[in-house]
């Protein structure tokens, strides 16, 4: 019955894909960032994977993409691991912006004075500059091992994307100095910057996506091994911005039309997670399960267009809303 019931899932991926695929017309590859304007705007791929090693893979899969704002997800949480909550908290807020990403009109009216959330840039270059050590590497190395014990391997930086994004990024450099002269940052400007736009170049693809979403939707705990690999109260803070936050000022429709935590990228990825429900006896599989989208073209807010169509069309059909 579970072989058929796979059998059933995996046909209807494979048509969604195929008709959402046709549907990127609105869309636009991001062209900010020189290096990312060379990817297929016809591509779209998707993984969902389920505890027990359950997999639907469909679509353009044999793609590999930079991980862009879906890293402010991981740098947060290794900066809640490695410094604590309270800590970082107290330097990052949690509330949405309602504005683009990149954006500088709200960094001078939160109050108390910090970033509004670790998922927009200003916040997430803050985070950047919270990681422990002294150098762009020694930053990055736990967000590398938490991806490592999440994906299976260790993933690595697009050399190209990464000179591409620090070459041409004026815009945050301009959020970096204003919040250096804030006093936000712990570590040297330049050495912040560099983290952020590294983070941003780390190459992986919608099934590691989709085994960070699992992971997430599961607590924390790694489903194979049973590891703790990110503490819970961490997982929940990190799932509850990604639901408030995630998809940047398109995160209210998001929570409305498809109500699971995401974070997008500008490079087409998504990462979503699904949490468990009791009510998906017939499914169980998609009870507690991460998916990972890849669909370069991107609306005006910077989203996927063809990989939100999908995961709408998913979450709807398979009743995965958590609300
Ligand atoms: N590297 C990108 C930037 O800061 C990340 C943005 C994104 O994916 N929205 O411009």
């Amino acid at each position: 019955n579970t072989e058929k019931n796979k059998q059933w899932l995996q046909e209807y991926v494979d048509n969604w894909v195929t008709f959402f695929k046709k549907q990127t017309d609105t869309g636009k590859v991001a062209d900010y960032i020189p290096k990312l304007e060379e990817a297929d705007p016809d591509a779209l791929g998707i993984t969902i994977i389920g505890k027990g090693g359950m997999q639907i893979r469909s679509g353009d899969l044999n793609h590999s993409f930079s991980i862009q704002s879906i890293s402010k997800v991981l740098s947060f949480i290794v900066a809640c691991i490695d410094r604590g909550i309270t800590y970082i908290l107290q330097r990052v807020d949690v509330e949405p912006t309602g504005e683009a990403f990149n954006s500088i009109m709200h960094l001078q009216i939160n109050n108390p004075k910090r970033p509004f959330n670790p998922l927009v840039n200003s916040g997430a270059i803050t985070v950047s500059s919270l990681l422990n050590g002294n150098t762009s590497d020694e930053k990055l190395e736990p967000l590398f091992n938490l991806m490592e014990k999440i994906i299976g391997y260790r993933p690595e930086i697009d050399v190209d994307v990464y000179v591409s994004e620090r070459d041409t990024s004026m815009r945050n450099r301009a959020i970096g100095y204003y919040l250096l002269e804030e006093g936000y940052l712990e570590s040297d400007l330049g050495v912040t910057l560099e983290t952020y736009f590294k983070q941003c170049s780390i190459n992986i693809t919608t099934d590691d996506l989709a085994r960070i979403g699992l992971v997430l939707s599961n607590d924390g705990i790694h489903p194979d091994t049973e590891e703790i690999i990110i503490p819970k109260n961490v997982a929940r803070i990190a799932k509850s911005l990604m639901l408030t936050c995630g998809m940047y000022d398109a995160s209210g429709k998001f929570a409305s039309y498809v109500g699971i935590p995401a974070k997008s990228g500008v490079s087409g990825g998504i990462l979503a997670v699904v949490p468990p429900r009791v009510r998906n006896n017939d499914l169980p599989f998609l009870d507690g399960c991460g998916i990972g989208v890849f669909g370069p073209a991107l609306d005006k807010q910077g989203n996927s267009v063809a990989g939100i169509k999908l995961l709408r069309h998913i979450a709807n059909s398979w009743d995965m809303s958590v609300f």
